[in-house]
């Protein structure tokens, strides 16, 4: 395909040029072409989700699988109203806690709400409103639904920066709005509403941003997860993104669990065995760690005791991997709680769950 020119706009401290940027980007929404920009989990890349040549062009510029359905982006509840049935009183006080926030939200579609290449085919849509103030201003200038999914080339990490994703999508999108680090640094949290034992119940499909603990507070939570079911399994996966290899360095990687002395200990054997076969190694390890390991390259993605940190660094700590041309990755396991759920899930898949349990 012949590269197109991508308009990049950079958004500084002044409040009068960024009201312009936002605005001209609007436009390019409104128009039918495809806008990159940042969002409080990750960048995300928009279109108009009516406008199906629109929708088109983020599959193309992603090279994403068809049947792998978008979320589409609101800035506010009266957006909401013409794309999904009427929504019962668990998807509202979910809304009413999280929203704008890192959680997605998967309802019975409107017939005709949005293009068939959204839902991938599927009766329902997922929503959510970001809590950024780009990306909301954004979206309400444009008056569109924003179907908005990672702005990275499918199989690669999420972008953070927009320098991710103008490495890998620089030439094949309209625009890019560049606004600095996004903040939870992993996807939103997407779930479903489903008939539990005593009534409705959340079904998380996609861990995330939002955690299991916190959903737990306003209804129950289901236990069993068939999102979760390996690469390949019989069943059609609930949410249909999971059964792709995402987030996935160009390196192998596998991720050691155990207790921690034991990861370390066995983590070191391996690279020294690595290092007599003239492989380049890597270590993803946390702050606590990282002195104990000698690799071609040893990085943190922050603090044990501060995951919500490790989770802003991940990805980018991928995309060193793949720079620095590393062959080989050993990753240090981490606690499933809070944003440990979503740290571990993406890490798992990164490493197409190749575990080594010591
Ligand atoms: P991404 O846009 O890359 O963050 O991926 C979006 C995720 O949400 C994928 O795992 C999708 O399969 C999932 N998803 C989006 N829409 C739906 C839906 N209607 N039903 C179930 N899962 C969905
Ligand atoms: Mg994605």
């Amino acid at each position: 395909m012949e590269p197109i020119n991508t308009r990049i706009w950079q958004l500084h401290q002044d409040g009068e040029s960024n009201r312009q940027a936002i605005a001209e980007a609007a436009v390019m929404l409104k128009n039918g072409k495809t806008v990159a920009f940042p969002t409080e989990t990750v960048y995300g890349l928009g279109a108009d989700a009516r406008n199906p040549d629109a929708v088109a062009k983020i599959f193309q510029a992603k090279g994403r699988p068809s049947d792998n359905p978008l979320i589409v982006h609101i800035a506010s509840s009266s957006q909401l109203l013409p794309l999904v049935e009427p929504w019962g009183a668990l998807a509202d006080q979910l809304m009413k806690r999280f929203w704008p926030g890192p959680l997605t939200i998967v309802l019975p579609v409107k017939e005709g709400a949005v293009s068939h290449l959204v839902t991938a085919g599927l009766d329902t849509l997922g929503v959510r409103m970001p809590q950024h103030e780009t990306a909301l201003r954004l979206i309400e200038a444009s008056g569109c639904p924003i179907a908005a999914p990672s702005a990275n080339r499918s199989g690669r990490p999420s972008p953070t920066l927009a320098e991710h994703v103008a490495e890998d999508l620089s030439g094949s999108i309209d625009g890019l709005v560049d606004g600095g680090a996004a903040g939870v640094g992993l996807e939103s949290t997407v779930v479903e509403i489903a008939q539990g034992p005593s009534g409705e119940a959340i079904r998380i499909l996609r861990p995330g941003g939002i955690s299991r603990e916190a959903l737990q507070e306003i209804g129950t939570v289901l236990e069993e997860d068939d999102a979760a079911s390996p690469p390949g399994a019989e069943a059609a996966p609930r949410s249909p993104g999971m059964k792709y290899k995402h987030y996935a360095p160009r390196g192998s990687v596998r991720v050691v669990d155990g207790e921690p002395e034991r990861v370390q200990r066995h983590i070191r054997r391996e690279l020294a065995a690595a290092r007599i076969r003239g492989e380049r190694t890597g270590v993803l390890a946390f702050d606590e760690h990282t002195h104990n390991y000698e690799a071609d390259l040893v990085i943190s993605c922050g603090s044990l005791s501060d995951l919500e940190s490790a989770a802003r660094g991940l990805y980018a700590a991928l995309r060193e991997f793949d720079t620095r041309n590393i062959d080989l990755i050993w990753a240090e396991a981490c606690k499933t709680e809070g944003i440990g759920e979503a740290l571990m899930n993406r890490l798992l898949k990164a490493a197409s769950n190749q575990v080594q349990l010591v």
